[in-house]
Formats: structure tokens, sequence, C-alpha cells
């Protein structure tokens, strides 16, 4: 009945294509992470101005007690906007931004519940001389409604599961290829958004697929995930499906999720790359288990040493190995420079945590990074936490 009510409503008027009256009118759809650190909230500001700049658009708040950020009687918390880039979902508006924007609490400087790119901002303060590039495989599961709170991977029959994984990577094919038309739209939405989109490609679970952002340097690379992941919502909403980024949603012989994370800096990129990449290993092989512990929530299902990973108790690395916490492409170990992956990550990471533990612990002096595992655990997210059996 909703459904006849809401195909009414678009066919009295073509509202997709109804322009501003006031020709200046500018939206923009702020966006931030909620208190749950998965939870992407929005909502949009109308200004009766064109304003096109980052920089002019205004300090916003919203109501904390409904994330989980702050209390009933103190419920203010801001959006300082950070990121912007055009909205493609309302492209018959000549002025229209989605914002993405750092929560801070009222006191106008400390970050709210899960907001952690003021920090990794600073890291990449501290590394700019070393231009950082990232590189995020960002893989998720397609899930279709079947009743309430009840949500089926697209591919699996209702409350029933799909034959044996082998044939779904890659395919083609109403067999093996379930849901395609999502991560098309999410690709032509990223690109009219400028989001460096770099390509996608179907998983090994049904109904999983992978988008890749990158290389982008800095800062910029997280924010562009986390507004990729904003559009691929917002794209699976329209078709009446949900989207996953939980590290093992299937129990059993089907692979998990994961965001592998692609990293080089100047000197990993120069004569002499490969060496630098070997000594960073070092370095990440002593933080393995501060770089786990934020990595996300119950990647501990993923990183089994099944399924292409790692086990999340050893750190190890190898050439073209996709059974290491980093592998060393082929190329690079070719080329004598280049990149690495770091395979770690669940997809439902968080990419400021990863992109500026990357660059601390790798480029800097391990302080901030200190910092991030600290605020991290202040947060009293259900992360994984030392002391866990797994350590
Ligand atoms: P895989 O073989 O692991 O599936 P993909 O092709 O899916 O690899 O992803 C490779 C990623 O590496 C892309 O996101 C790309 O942007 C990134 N990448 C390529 N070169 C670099 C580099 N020099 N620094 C950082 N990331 C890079
Ligand atoms: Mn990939
Ligand atoms: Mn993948
Ligand atoms: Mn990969």
């Amino acid at each position: 009945m909703a459904d006849m009510y809401l195909s009414v409503l678009q066919r009295s008027i073509d509202w997709k294509a109804l322009q501003p009256e006031n020709d200046k009118v500018t939206i923009l759809e702020y966006i931030w992470i909620g208190g749950e650190g998965q939870d992407l909230r929005g909502k949009t500001k109308v200004l009766q101005e064109k304003v096109t700049k980052l920089e002019d658009f205004p300090i916003w708040n919203f109501d904390g007690s409904s994330t989980k950020q702050a209390t009933t009687e103190s419920s203010e918390v801001l959006l300082k906007p950070v990121y912007k880039c055009p909205d493609p979902f309302r492209k018959n508006f000549p002025n229209a931004f989605l914002v993405l924007c750092e929560a801070i609490n009222t006191d106008g400087k400390t970050p709210a519940t899960a907001n952690f790119r003021h920090v990794c901002s600073k890291i990449m303060d501290k590394a700019l001389a070393q231009k950082p590039w990232f590189g995020f495989e960002q893989e998720y599961i397609l899930l279709k409604p079947e009743g309430v709170d009840l949500f089926w991977p697209l591919g699996f029959p209702k409350g029933g599961y799909a034959s044996p994984q082998g044939q779904y990577y890659c395919s083609v094919g109403a067999k093996n290829s379930f849901g395609r038309v999502i991560p098309e739209a999410h690709m032509a939405a990223c690109l009219a958004a400028g989001i460096t989109l770099s390509g996608l490609n179907g998983e090994v679970f049904p109904g999983q697929w992978e988008f890749q952002v990158g290389p982008v340097e800095g800062i910029t690379a997280p924010d562009q995930l986390w507004m990729a992941r904003y559009i691929l919502r917002r794209v699976a909403e329209d078709f009446g499906i949900e989207v996953t980024y939980e590290p093992k949603p299937v129990k059993g012989d089907w692979n998990g999720t994961g965001c592998h994370s692609n990293y080089s800096t100047v000197d990993t990129r120069g004569e002499g790359g490969f060496d630098v990449i070997i000594g960073m290993m070092d370095k990440l092989a002593a933080k393995h288990s501060e770089h786990i512990l934020i990595y996300g929530k119950d990647n501990n299902l993923r990183l089994t040493g099944a399924h292409e990973t790692s086990s999340m108790k050893k750190f190890s690395y190898n050439v073209a190995n996709r059974g290491a916490s980093v592998r060393i492409p082929t190329v690079t170990r070719d080329e004598k420079k280049g990149y690495f992956e770091d395979r770690r990550p669940a997809g439902n990471c968080d990419p400021y945590l990863v992109a500026g533990m990357l660059v601390d612990t790798t480029v800097n002096d391990g302080v901030l990074g200190a910092e991030l595992v600290k605020t991290f655990g202040g947060f009293g997210m259900s992360y994984l936490r030392r002391g866990d059996s797994l350590f």
C-alpha cells in the first residue's frame, strides 16, 4: 500500500526535473559518522544564496542524543564541514553538495564519539613531505529485506543458503551474479561526485561486490571512502536493498568482507623503495596488535587464516601471498619500488584509523598513533580490546 502512494506521488510531479525558483539556492547534505562508528547520518540544509566553497559552508548542529553522541540534557553536537563534492542525487539543482562533516562536542574542540578524523589529520600533516597515497578496496555484501529486521544476502534463497562458493567471483550471468545494477549505479554516482573510484568487481561470496577508491593522497583518501560508502547506501536504498560491511556476516565456509588498504609514500615509490617497504614491515610487525585493535569490529571472526586471510595472532608479509597480513604486489618487487597492501582491515573499519595508523607507524614517531589507540579505547566502542584472548 505504501508503495502505491509513493508511485502516485512520483507521477503527480516530475520532481527530479524541477528547478528552484531562485537559482542561487544551495542545497547541502551534511553527513557525519554517528555514535556507533558505522552509522552514517545526514540532514539537509537549504541556503537562499549561492555558496560553493567549503570554508563558506556554515557550522551546523544536530541532536546527539539520537545518535549515541550526547545526553538529552546537553544534546547539541556541532557539525564542521571538512570535505565536499557535487551531490549526484540532486543533479537538477545547480548548487547541491554532499558535505562530509566532523562531529564535534559543544566545547567546539573535542571530537564527538566515533569521530577520529582530527587525529588522522594531525598525523597526515606531520607526514606531509612523504605524500602518503592510499587505495582502499571496499568489499560489501548486498542484502534484501525479508521481514522486520531480517535482511538476507542477495543470491541466497530466503532463510536458506546458496551453492558453495567458487563460481561467484567476477562472474557474469543471472546464475552467479546478483544485484549488478547497484555497483554500476554506485560507480556512476561516485564519478559524478568527483570521487576517485578506480574500479569494481564481483566478489567470492554471492551478492558480494568490491569497489576501489584511489590512489588518493592524504586525508582526502579516507574522506572519499566515507563519502563513497554514503553514496552506496543511498543508491542501494533506492532499490530497497541494504549493504553490510560486517567482516563475517555468514559463519562457516563463506568468505568475509575486508577493506584491503594499499599504501605508498615518496620513499616507497622512489629508487630503493622496496628496501624502504621491507623496513616498514619490521615497524608494522612491532605494532601488530595496536593495528588489529582498531582495524574493525568483529575482525577476529574474519582473520582466521582461512578464506584468503591471515591469522590475526601473528604479523606476516610476503610477495603475492593472499594469506599474509601484508602482500607486496609482484609489480612492486619487480620494479623494486611502489606500494604494499595491508590485507588486515575489516570491511567495517574506519579508514581514518587505518590510514592514520599506517602513516604513524611507518613514517612518524608513533606518538599520535598511540593517542589514536587511547582515544579510541576511551570511546568505549566494542571493537577488539587488548586482553582479548587473541593476543
Ligand atoms: P587486488 O589485486 O588486491 O584485488 P585491486 O586492483 O582491487 O587489488 O586494488 C588495488 C588498489 O591499489 C587500488 O585501490 C589502487 O588505487 C591502489 N594503488 C595502486 N597503486 C598505488 C600506490 N602507488 N599507492 C597506494 N595505492 C595504490
Ligand atoms: Mn581487489
Ligand atoms: Mn577483494
Ligand atoms: Mn586486495
